[in-house]
Formats: C-alpha cells, structure tokens, sequence
C-alpha cells in the first residue's frame, strides 16, 4: 500500500497544478470530523470551503441520494424532473423569490445572474444599459463572466481581456457606487458578506442604500449569497436579517451541502423581463440527484432547525473568539456573521496558523492576505468550539 506521502505525489504527476495544496489526503468524514488516508482525525471547521453545512453523513441525507441513484441519476433539462420541481419550490419558499434555474457551480450561478441582468435591461431599455457595477475585493468565480466581476486584479488580469462595461466600486461605501452610475447602467452586484476578500458583512445601511438606487433607477440589484446563504449567518439567505431583497440571488456551495450544486433565482420584477426559452441552459443542471440532494437538504434545515441552532450558538462561537482577540497580540480583531467568521492576523502569516492547526488536528482556512477564516458545518455544537479554541490556541502559541 502507498503511504500518504506517495498518494500525494502520484497525485502531483497527473494533476495540473492550479493549486499549492496542504499535505494532507482525506479519505472519509463523520459528523464534523474528517479522517486521513493515514487515520487521522481533524476536526472541520472549514466545511470544504462552507459547503458540508450538514457535516458528514448526517442522518437521512446519504439515504436520499442513494435512493435517487436507483431511480434516475440525470435526465435532459428537455424534460421535467420531479426532484428539480420539488427543490425549486423549496427554493423558492425559503428566499421569496419566484424562480430558480439550477446550475452546477457558483460561478456558473454568476454567469447566469449576469446574463438575466442584461436580458432584463435589453428588452426593457433596447440595449442601451448594459454596464455592471461590481465591488473591491469582491470573488465572485473563476469563468470569464464571473471573473470580469471579481474585484481582485491578480485573479483577473492573466486573462484579460474579460468582458467589457464593468465597473468596481468600494464595498459599504454607497458614494463610490453612486458615482459609478450612468445611463448605460443595468445592475449593482455584491456579495452580502465578502468571504474570499477577507470576510466584511455589509452595513445595513449599504444594502438599503443600494436598493434605493435600483428602485430609482431601474437597475437589477443581484446579490451573491453563494458563501454566506444557506443558513451560515442564521437565516437562509444573509440579506434576510437586513431585510434588503435583491432582483437576483445567486447560490451554490451549502446548497446540495456537498452535490455540485447551484442556481441564481429571479424576483418578480427579474422574471417578469428575462431570460425565455433558448437563452440560457445547461445540461447537468438540475439533474435528479444533485436536486434530491437540495431538496433534502431544505427538509434538514427545517425538521432539525437549523437556522435556530445557528442563531443560539453564534453568541457562544463569537464570545469565544473575542477572548482570543483580547488575548493574543497577533489577532487584532474579529469580523463576522453568525458562523462566517475571520480573525484578523498581524504580524505573521495566516497561512503559517492554518498550517500549524492542520497538524494540530483542526481545519481552518484563510481569507484575504490577513485572514483566518472559520466556516464550520453548521451543526457543530458547543463541546466543538471548545475543542476548536483548543486547537487554535496549542497553534498560535
Ligand atoms: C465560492 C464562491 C463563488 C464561486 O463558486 P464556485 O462554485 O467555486 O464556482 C462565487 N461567489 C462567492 C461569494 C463564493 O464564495
């Protein structure tokens, strides 16, 4: 048998190097801990980048997928599903919205937000608006469309050029996107809390501001909920606590909570003007399994009350964490939502802790430059944190 070691470089043969892994393979999870092909256990608090909302194996979950890959594992977007019909409607019911389309990833979800935004604005305005305003230290994905978006210059650059008529405003400052703002204007869009770019939750003032804007103006308001939706900041979709509806929401990651699973999803004022039959499809998207999965998932969330579990165990994660700004030199402060939370790191790498706690037996991520970043399953419990704080405190000292 190979040691992990060889696994890990057997891999490096035939894998294009897109990415400076850590030296880890993991070979199976259970509830919020992960094991290595060597056995050893880590605790998650890195969710697969906040995708295994529900941990590993939560009950019912597997028996639902598996019993759709009896029946039917993918059928053409030609032809109804019952599956699709069914998460669509809970999808729909959650975030009050009126329509999905499912897709496979967050930044196809992105795409598919965009081109509603522009279809929108072609048949109302005869392809007069067409600019998007976007944010600073935004990530929205790594297509073409999604990364014209994405408000880091190093991610796009390389590839440029992307696709035209798109502007970057800063993030919680309304001026800089009021200034931005022209007749050719067809849609602001912003993640509700920056994830990649360093964890910032949006001011309510911000969102409301924005949704004035678009009201005024005519502009499709999208709101990324990719990261931060699915109950990670204790309701379904973050902009619910701000009570800021958006014309288009986009999500993926926690949504099949570990299926490759998105959608974007119009409001009425979207839908109304948008994409029709032969703009837009897919052919995964939506299939039987991945939505068996979402609709799964959406019945989890509410017999086992997890957005309620969220919101009583954030006062608990967030006290816990304050004690290690209050206590450590190197952490200057904490930023967050619910369980979407960064500490700030000065004066070494993040990549440095992230790689100690690895070793200490805890998965944590970074964010930014400067970031550490927890975005757990949302069903850990208190003895999880304690054990976390554990873990990150043997690592930072
Ligand atoms: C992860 C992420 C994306 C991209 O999703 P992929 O599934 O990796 O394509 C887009 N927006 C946000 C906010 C994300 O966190």
């Amino acid at each position: 048998m190979m040691s992990m070691h060889e696994q890990m470089e057997q891999a490096e043969k035939s894998i294009l190097h897109t990415y400076n892994r850590f030296p880890v393979m993991f070979d199976r999870g259970e509830g919020c801990r992960l094991y290595d092909t060597e056995g050893k256990e880590y605790l998650d608090f890195a969710a697969g980048i906040a995708v295994n909302a529900l941990g590993y194996h939560y009950p019912g979950y597997d028996e639902a997928l598996k019993a759709q890959i009896d029946k039917l594992l993918h059928i053409s977007n030609l032809y109804y599903n019952e599956p699709m019909s069914e998460a669509g409607e809970k999808l729909a019911k959650a975030s009050g919205m009126s329509r999905a389309f499912f897709t496979n990833s967050g930044t196809e979800s992105i795409e598919g937000a965009l081109k509603a935004a522009r279809k929108y604005s072609c048949t109302k305005y005869n392809g007069e608006r067409y600019e998007i305003i976007a944010m600073n230290h935004s990530f929205h994905g790594r297509s073409m469309g999604a990364l014209s978006v994405t408000g880091t210059a190093h991610y796009r650059e390389p590839f440029e050029p992307l696709i035209g008529g798109v502007k970057f405003a800063d993030f919680n400052d309304l001026e800089s996107v009021k200034v931005q703002i022209t007749d050719k204007t067809c849609a602001i869009l912003t993640e509700v809390v920056q994830g990649e770019g360093g964890i910032y939750p949006a001011d309510p003032g911000f969102l409301q501001g924005l949704r004035a804007l678009c009201d005024e103006k005519d502009l499709i308001l999208i709101f990324d909920e990719i990261q931060c939706g699915m109950g990670r900041t204790g309701t379904y979709f973050a902009w619910q606590d701000y009570g800021v509806k958006p014309d288009i929401m986009t999500c993926a990651k926690a949504l099949g909570c570990g299926v490759p699973v998105g959608a974007f999803v119009l409001g009425e004022k979207a839908a109304a003007a948008s994409l029709e039959p032969g703009d837009h499809g897919t052919t995964y998207g939506g299939n039987p399994f991945v939505c068996a999965a979402v609709s799964k998932v959406f019945d989890i969330f509410e017999k086992d009350h997890i957005l309620e579990h969220v919101r009583e165990l954030t006062p608990y994660l967030e006290e816990k964490l304050d004690a290690l700004v209050d206590k450590y030199e190197i952490i200057s402060r904490r930023r967050g939502k619910g369980f979407m939370q960064g500490l700030v790191i000065q004066g070494i790498s993040v990549g440095t802790i992230v790689s100690k706690a690895l070793e200490n037996g805890l998965l944590v991520i970074s964010a930014g430059s400067d970031v550490l970043r927890l975005v757990p399953p949302l069903v850990i419990t208190k003895e999880d944190i304690d054990e976390m704080i554990e873990k990150l405190e043997k690592s930072l000292a």
